[in-house]
C-alpha cells in the first residue's frame, strides 16, 4: 500500500458534478489500496472573483485581509469535497492550510513554505481517513494566515508529497499532461511520456502553463515523481521525474510566451560598476528581471537590453529614469509587443548544431531575432510578438517533434 497525494486544480472541481466525479476518483484510488491525500484549489475562477471584489472596495486591499479573503476559496472546496467523499461511505476529513500545519514566512500574498507539521494528517490517514487540504495557503510563523501566490495549491501537494513520502504527486487538471507545444498554436503537439524534472523546469520558467515552477523546483529538490493528468479523461499522463529514468530526448518541446516586454539602456559608459548600478536599482524596487543582453562595446559605450513581465514595466521605466542620469547613459527604449520562443531538451547538452538549426529555421520563416539566451538545456529568443505562433509552429515542424522520438 502506498500513499499518493493527489492534487486537483480549479476546473477539475469547478462545480457539483466535477466535485461528485473527483470523490468518485478518490473512492477508486483507495479501493486500489492506497492511501490518500488530496489537495484542491479553489472552484473555477473563484480566486479572480474574489480578486475582483477586493479591488472593488479598495483601491489598494491590505495583504493581510487579501489573504484572508482569498483563502475561503479553498475552504470552499475542501468542505464541500470532503461531504461528497463522505456520502460515498468514504471517511473524510478536511483541513485548512494552517491545520495541515503548512507553516510559511510573513510575506502575505507570495509566502514561503518554512515548515510542514503535518501530524493531524498522519493521524487522520492512521485512523483511515482521506485528509482533504486546501492548497495555496498556510499560516505565518506570526500566526497570520498566507497564500503562496498564484498557482500555489501546486506547490502544496508537492510539499505534502515529500514531507510525507508520498510515492507520487498527481496533478489532475483540464489537460492530460504536458505537451511537445501550445495545443492551441500547433495542432499537431504530443503529449509526452516522461520529462525530467529540469526540462520541466524550463518549460515552466519560458511560458509552459502547466505546472507552477516552485511547485517543480519542490518536486526537484525532494525527488517526488509528478504525474501530470486530465481529471476529465483519467488517462495516464506525463511523468516528470529524475534524469536517467528515461532515454533523453534532444528536444522535448517548444516553448512561447508573451507576458513580457524589452527595455534597452541605450550608449552607456563601458565601466566596471555600470550594470551593478541599474540592476541594483531594479532589484531594490523589486523588478524581476529575466533575459540580459549587453552589447560589445564601441567608442567605449555600450547597449544593454532586457526583460521585464508586463505588470513590472511601469515600475521599471519609473527606475529607469533616475538610472539613465546616474549613468550617463543617452536614453532608453522600450518595446511592450516582443515574445519569446524556446526551445527545450536534456539531448541538447550532448548535440551540438541545435542553436544553429533553430536560428536557420526562424531564418526561413523570415523571424527577425532580437535577443538570444541559453542554458545548458534551452535555447530563447526574443522575437516580434506577431511572430511568435508562425516561429513555435515551424520549430516544432523541423525539429519532428509531431513524431515519437527514438
Ligand atoms: N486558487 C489559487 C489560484 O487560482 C491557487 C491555485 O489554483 O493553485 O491561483
Ligand atoms: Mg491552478
Amino acid at each position: 500500500m502506498a500513499l499518493l497525494v493527489q492534487k486537483f486544480g480549479g476546473t477539475s472541481v469547478g462545480d457539483p458534478d466535477r466535485i461528485r466525479a473527483v470523490a468518485d476518483h478518490i473512492v477508486r484510488t483507495r479501493d486500489a489500496g492506497d492511501d490518500v491525500v488530496v489537495v484542491v484549489s479553489a472552484m473555477g475562477r473563484t480566486t479572480d472573483d474574489l480578486l475582483r471584489l477586493a479591488h472593488d472596495v479598495s483601491t489598494a486591499p491590505a495583504a493581510r485581509e487579501l489573504d484572508m479573503l482569498l483563502t475561503a476559496g479553498e475552504r470552499i472546496s475542501i468542505s464541500l469535497l470532503c461531504m461528497a467523499i463522505l456520502d460515498r461511505g468514504l471517511p473524510a476529513v478536511s483541513f485548512t492550510g494552517s491545520q495541515a500545519g503548512i507553516v510559511t514566512d510573513t510575506s502575505h500574498g507570495k509566502a514561503k513554505i518554512v515548515d510542514v507539521r503535518a501530524d493531524r494528517l498522519r493521524d487522520a490517514l492512521a485512523a483511515g481517513s482521506v485528509a482533504v487540504v486546501a492548497g495555496f495557503q498556510g499560516v505565518s510563523t506570526s500566526r497570520d494566515i498566507t497564500t503562496l501566490g498564484r498557482g500555489g495549491s501546486d506547490t502544496t501537494a508537492v510539499a505534502l508529497a515529500a514531507v510525507l513520502g508520498a510515492g507520487a504527486c498527481e496533478i489532475y487538471t483540464d489537460v492530460s499532461g504536458v505537451f511537445t507545444a501550445d495545443p492551441r498554436l500547433v495542432p499537431e503537439a504530443r503529449r509526452l511520456a516522461h520529462l525530467s524534472f529540469d526540462e520541466m523546469l524550463e518549460m515552466s520558467a519560458t511560458g509552459g502553463r502547466v505546472l507552477a515552477l516552485r511547485s517543480v523546483e519542490f518536486a526537484r529538490n525532494y525527488g517526488v515523481p509528478l504525474h501530470v493528468r486530465s481529471s476529465f479523461t483519467w488517462e495516464p499522463g506525463t511523468w516528470v521525474q529524475k534524469e536517467g529514468v528515461m532515454e533523453q530526448a534532444i528536444i522535448s518541446g517548444v516553448t512561447h510566451d508573451e507576458s513580457e516586454a524589452k527595455v534597452t539602456i541605450e550608449q552607456v559608459p563601458d565601466r566596471p560598476g555600470i550594470a551593478a548600478t541599474v540592476f541594483r536599482a531594479l532589484a531594490d524596487d523589486g523588478v524581476n528581471v529575466d533575459m540580459i543582453v549587453q552589447n560589445v562595446s564601441s567608442a567605449g559605450h555600450t547597449d544593454i537590453s532586457f526583460t521585464v513581465p508586463h505588470d513590472e514595466l511601469a515600475r521599471t521605466l519609473h527606475v529607469m529614469e533616475t538610472v539613465v542620469k546616474e549613468t550617463d547613459a543617452a536614453g532608453f527604449s522600450h518595446d511592450p509587443h516582443i515574445g519569446r520562443v524556446s526551445l527545450v531538451g536534456a539531448g541538447m547538452k550532448t548535440n551540438p548544431g541545435v542553436a544553429a538549426k533553430m536560428f536557420e529555421i526562424l531564418a526561413g520563416e523570415n523571424v527577425n531575432i532580437e535577443m538570444i539566451s541559453t542554458s545548458s538545456i534551452r535555447i530563447s529568443c526574443v522575437v516580434n510578438e506577431d511572430d511568435v505562433p508562425r516561429a513555435v509552429a515551424a520549430l516544432h515542424k523541423a525539429f519532428e517533434l509531431d513524431r515519437e522520438q527514438a
